[in-house]
């Protein structure tokens, strides 16, 4: 087998690496060799010439993602096996179940796999690449999939999710098998997820664990779930016996999918309602008191360090509307999923929202991602999803 490309470090540079986070950056490189391209095997090594690991070359400020620290090569089942550890993993939570069988089964470094994410719904894994390494393996990765227990196709989505300065040919299609017109089932509540036309891969599965919550604070209780985009929480707050169920999203197209996901569980239920505007406009308008029950989860406000205090001045802006208008005695579901905004950033946007509005608020819950969205304890940047229940008085 031929050598691998080598990308030596800088002295000093190395620390990181030896305690297993899986990131080069670029200026931690001594020398990029010529022969090298974007996507490409490459072995990381010390200044001093020694073994780190190995990784796919990318151009950009993360240079190499790491996939095994210690070998000179990707070993020949590197994804069979790394794959069958996620489903060994997954399988201690207990998600595919009679009552669900939808879950993260890759959550890129969080299963020491970075650049790659994996959702399955039924008998469907929805795969992305993030970076041009994982694009290249996409085939490889796959036929390792459908090894897996149920897994019947394999649907690649990474239109949206692969540099675009990397000049890749987007592919969206099946890898294998077609669609089956399954519908996915999160704890009994059914939703039909598009993951041909939705958002990433067309479920939000990483709130799972918040909306089960949300469903025990629902009953009797009106409430407003601001940036619905499939419904998860409007679904969860009905079987949860809402009084009301009010949905926003500024997409016509998430309003629809919000609309058919109530139907597929509670056929026409009067008590909910949805609207196709402008979240901040809708706050801007509403009765002050109309609602005891709010749930705000924005798009990433910070998509990257440069946007961070514009990001964070949006959560301030949209927290304090909320505190501003929700009744007293209210609840206050409140998410941040920039991967930029610590919690405590986040934490002190929302506090600093609280106290413009003056009102008594009190924290009940701490969330975060659920356990099919690992974080690499050497890779504390997987952390991503941070959120605060509030008690308003
Ligand atoms: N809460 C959802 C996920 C939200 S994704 C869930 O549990 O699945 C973010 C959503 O915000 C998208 O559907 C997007 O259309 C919507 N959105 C983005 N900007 C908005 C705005 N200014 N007003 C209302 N909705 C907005």
């Amino acid at each position: 087998m031929k050598e691998l490309p080598i990308i030596q470090l800088k002295r000093g540079k190395e620390e990181s690496l030896l305690r297993f986070h899986p990131w080069v950056f670029s200026g931690a490189i001594a020398r990029v060799p010529d022969n090298v391209e974007e996507g490409d095997l490459v072995k990381v090594v010390s200044s001093t010439g020694e073994t780190i690991g190995v990784g796919h070359y990318q151009i950009g400020s993360i240079a190499v993602r790491v996939l095994v620290f210690g070998a000179d090569r990707l070993p020949e089942d590197y994804f069979s096996r790394r794959l069958a550890e996620a489903w060994r993993m997954r399988q201690t939570l207990g998600l595919m179940r009679e009552d669900n069988n939808c879950m993260r089964l890759v959550h890129g470094e969080g299963d020491f796999m970075p650049g790659l994410v994996v959702d399955i719904y039924g008998s469907t894994a929805v795969m992305q690449a993030h970076s041009p390494g994982m694009h290249f393996c996409r085939n490889e990765i796959a036929s390792a999939l459908s090894e897996l227990p149920g897994i019947r196709s394999v649907y690649y989505k990474s239109d949206t999710t692969l540099p675009y300065k990397a000049n890749l040919d987007p592919v969206n299609a099946y890898l294998l098998g077609s669609y089956d017109g399954s519908v996915a089932m999160e704890n009994g509540l059914l939703f039909n997820i598009d993951w041909l036309r939705g958002q990433k891969t067309g479920f939000f599965i990483d709130q799972r664990d918040n909306r089960a919550l949300l469903e025990r604070y629902a009953k009797g209780r009106e409430v407003l779930n601001m940036f619905c985009y499939t419904g998860g929480f409007s679904v969860y707050a009905m079987r949860g016996q809402a009084k009301r169920v009010d949905s926003v999203d500024s997409s016509a197209k998430a309003i629809a999918l919000t609309d058919a996901n109530i139907a597929l569980n509670f056929a026409d239920d009067p008590r909910h309602r949805s609207f196709a505007t402008d979240a901040f406009k809708f706050l801007g308008e509403m009765e002050k008191g109309a609602y005891d029950l709010i749930i705000l989860d924005p798009p990433a406000f910070a998509k990257h360090r440069g946007a961070l205090k514009n990001g964070l001045l949006g959560y301030r802006k949209l927290n304090a509307k909320a505190f501003e208008k929700i009744r007293p005695g209210g609840i206050l579901f409140t998410f941040s999923c920039s991967q930029v905004v610590s919690r405590d950033m986040f934490r002190m946007a929302v506090f600093t929202a609280a106290a413009q509005s003056g009102r008594k608020v009190r924290i009940l819950h701490q969330l975060t991602q659920p356990a099919d969205h690992p974080v690499n304890i050497y890779h504390p940047e997987g952390e991503y999803l941070k959120g605060l229940v509030l008690y308003v008085e």
